[in-house]
């Protein structure tokens, strides 16, 4: 069986001990082992510091923007090969492999894009300059460096490829060297990645480094100008912000956790026109699309009471059939969830919905001859949403969601959306520019996107749970508290903002301005 290594300090490192088992989730055959035992944490964090920063600092914005053009171009000459593995080690049907390895390389060709506008410069100002006192002589200017630290990239096991490289592409971009330390369980798509770039030396020495396996002691190795960009399940983001060394030093930590995205439908639309049709299309494809393994899955469907009959019978035919099975057929529209343990937290999430509400398709029985982690798409009913408490705090991390009645007024959605305590996308879907106002007011604080669906881009609308380079990703509460992508503004985790005051000449020498 294949032994993956971690990319440290130079050099391939195979972890001592036992290790972890990789497998393939639709076979449980066992497709690697890793572990990232005896590997020297400190060393890998100086060796980021010392070696990949200086070499990405000595670069200008367009220099970066080329070396991450590279990578971008180096990863899509083996997207077969990527595809391939998405498939056996995440249980991705090939469209769900493609949303991550082509969300992967096509975020890093954004960020590509947009550090060749930034020019030769190597300091990006914030905001306008501001006169200081009664002649304009008297300057002030924000300015943004690098951290002359290294960011600790944490990821959650679903994204293997786009997860990691969405948030090196803001800090490469930056000029801030990463350590890419993915889920353990389906990391042979990273390791895979980080191969490829290795070899390609896309990338100056200590640019990247990647860990297989645990974390080990890393963060209690990392110091002030370090960052630690983690997503992954509320628990786990909540042990990282409170690790005593990354409170001590004021490690910046940014944490991009669970999150119960709703879809609201506004009332009085025609059920054959554009918008209710894109509403049932997109909730399916959002449920089912990674088999309902996206942050930004939608959990919970709000339908106005009078359509709440018809849209449940829509999207529960629509749910039926879908085929679900090992990916490697093609014909297979779902496959399973990533590990066992997933499996089993989907179906104790499940009955714990079921219990305030009703299944109205799927459930839990087993699908085929019980091999492979794999559950039905599965559609909730909760008549009382109100009342209800497990619909609003449980995120089921699969093809689940449910489905609620509400009163047909902004007030009554909003009430209900926020009641998730902070979300990452909600989606509206309607054609009235009233309802949309009043719905976008109530819901912008609680959530960090919002999706209008509407006849006007019913044709080219992506779907909620697609996140954009160019807009940011990351919510308040319970989603974590963070913000990644959104363009330029993506950097900032990166980057120190510093107030520069004095002669407006000298700040405008200086700058370039
Ligand atoms: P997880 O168990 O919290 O693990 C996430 C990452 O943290 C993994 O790389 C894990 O490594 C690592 N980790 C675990 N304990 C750690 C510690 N004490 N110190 C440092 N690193 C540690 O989450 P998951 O099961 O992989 O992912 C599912 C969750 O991620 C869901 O709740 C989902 O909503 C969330 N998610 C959020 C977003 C978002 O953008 N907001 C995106 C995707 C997923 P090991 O695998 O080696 O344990």
């Amino acid at each position: 069986m294949r032994t993956l290594a971690s990319y440290v300090y130079g050099e391939w490192v195979e972890g001592q001990g036992e290790g972890a088992v990789l497998v393939n989730p639709a076979t449980e055959e066992a497709l690697a082992v890793t572990g990232s035992d005896g590997i020297d944490f400190a060393a890998a964090a100086a060796h980021g510091r010392e070696t990949g920063g200086p070499a990405l600092r000595a670069m200008n914005f367009e220099e970066r923007a080329e070396m991450m053009k590279a990578m971008s171009e180096s990863l899509h000459a083996h997207r077969d090969e990527l595809l391939g593995l998405g498939v056996a080690n995440g249980g991705n049907t090939r469209s769900d492999a493609k949303f991550d390895v082509d969300g992967a390389t096509g975020t890093l060709a954004a960020y590509a894009s947009l550090g060749r506008g930034l020019g030769d410069k190597k300091i990006m100002l914030a905001g306008e300059g501001v006169q200081l006192g009664r002649s304009a002589r008297y300057w002030g200017q924000h300015i943004l460096t690098p951290r002359e630290g290294v960011a600790v990239l944490i990821n959650a096991f679903n994204f293997p490829a786009w997860g990691w490289a969405e948030k090196a592409a803001c800090s490469l971009l930056a000029g801030v060297p990463v350590i890419v330390k993915p889920a353990t369980s389906t990391a042979l798509l990273t390791f895979r990645m980080v191969e490829i770039l290795v070899s390609d030396a896309v990338l100056p020495e200590g640019a990247l480094q990647y860990i297989s396996g645990s974390a080990g002691d890393l963060l209690s190795h990392l110091t002030e100008q370090d960052v630690v960009a983690f997503t992954g399940s509320a628990k786990t983001g909540r042990i990282i912000r409170g690790h005593e060394n990354l409170l001590a030093r004021s490690v910046k930590v940014n944490v991009e956790a669970d999150s119960l995205n709703s879809a609201v439908l506004a009332p009085g639309l025609d059920p054959d026109g554009d918008t209710a049709r894109l509403f049932v299309r997109e909730i399916v494809k959002e449920m089912t699309q990674k088999a309902g393994q996206k942050c930004t899955a939608v959990r919970r469907i709000l339908v106005p009471s009078d359509d709440l009959d018809r849209v449940r019978d829509e999207i529960a035919q629509a749910l039926s059939a879908i085929r679900i099975g090992d990916t490697v057929n093609g014909d297979v529209r779902m496959g399973p969830l990533a590990t066992s343990n997933q499996l089993r937290d989907a179906h104790e999430g499940i009955a714990a919905l079921a219990a305030e509400g009703e299944i109205v398709v799927g459930g839990m029985d087993p699908v085929g001859d019980g091999k492979g982690y794999f559950v039905r798409p599965t559609l909730l009913l909760n008549s009382d949403p109100a009342a209800a408490r497990e619909v609003h705090v449980r995120e089921v991390f699969g093809p689940v969601a449910t489905i609620m009645p509400y009163d047909g007024t902004p007030a009554a959605a909003a009430d209900l959306v926020r009641r998730g305590a902070g979300s990452l996308v909600a989606a509206i879907y309607g054609d009235d520019v009233t309802f949309m106002g009043d719905l976008v007011a109530g819901l912008a604080p609680w959530n960090g996107r919002l999706y209008l669906g509407s006849r006007k881009v019913a044709d080219m609308a992506v779907g909620s749970g697609a996140a954009m380079p160019l807009l940011k990703h990351g919510g308040p509460g319970r989603a974590g508290g963070g913000a990644e992508l959104g363009g330029l503004s993506g950097l900032r985790l990166y980057q120190q903002r510093t107030a520069l005051q004095g002669d407006r000449g000298l700040l405008n020498k200086l700058l370039g301005g």
